[in-house]
């Protein structure tokens, strides 16, 4: 773990659900982990159309304003029968002049697949990439995809953003319904996340 000795970590969102979650996996491993929220760092413009640009920007904006080695997630849902979308555009489509709407933008994504008379299952991956970035301006990059179909009505009001809408291939819970411990252990940001534990063991 000589990459992040010192053990500081800032994770650059401002979003609560991520920041749950990455914690959860982090502070057991001994880490001292704070947010671009909690330091009152802005939130970046996203202004890459891919999930390793989004991450890059978040990422290196933390770390060059807070001094300390920052870790962002980009990420978003990817629905086949829409041609991809909403995607890097995911947390856009909840936008509403008072914040985001989640309920709306889940509401959009099947009436959109409603309206394209999309066959059954309606498949769908969440995406998620990780960047490690360091005050420096180095970077590594750590992506995880999860495969599932979408379903109406949403279901469970465990998680945060689509996740009642989504049932991942193997099981019947949406990541809404599910144990939030299960979700941790298979979802996108898991797999993305092990591919970054594994980096830290052998770094
Ligand atoms: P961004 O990475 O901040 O651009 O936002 C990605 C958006 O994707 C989030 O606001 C969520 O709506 C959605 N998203 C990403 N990961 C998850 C997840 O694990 N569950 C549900 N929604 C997610």
């Amino acid at each position: 773990m000589a990459a992040l000795k010192g053990g500081k970590l800032v994770i650059a969102t401002h979003n609560k659900g991520k920041l749950a979650e990455i914690s959860a996996l982090l502070e057991p491993l001994g880490y001292c982990v704070t947010s671009a929220g909690a330091l009152g760092l802005e939130e970046p413009e996203e202004t890459e159309d891919n999930f390793a640009g989004n991450a890059r920007i978040k990422a290196h904006f933390a770390a060059k304003a807070s001094g300390l080695p920052a870790l962002s997630d980009d990420s978003g849902i990817i629905v086949d029968a829409l041609d991809g979308a909403p995607g890097v555009y995911t947390a856009d489509w909840a936008e509403t002049p008072t914040g985001r709407d989640f309920t709306m933008a889940m509401e959009k994504v099947w009436a959109l697949c409603e309206a394209a008379n999309a066959p059954e299952p309606r498949t769908a991956r969440f995406a998620s990439t990780l960047c490690l970035a360091w005050p420096d301006g180095s970077d590594i990059l750590f992506e995880g995809r999860a495969e599932g179909r979408l379903v109406w009505p949403m279901r469970g009001s465990n998680g945060f953003g689509f996740d009642p809408m989504f049932v991942p291939d193997g099981y019947d819970q949406t990541y809404g319904e599910m144990d939030p411990g299960r979700k941790h252990r298979i979802s996108h940001r898991a797999i993305a996340f092990k591919l970054f534990l594994d980096w830290l063991k052998n770094g």
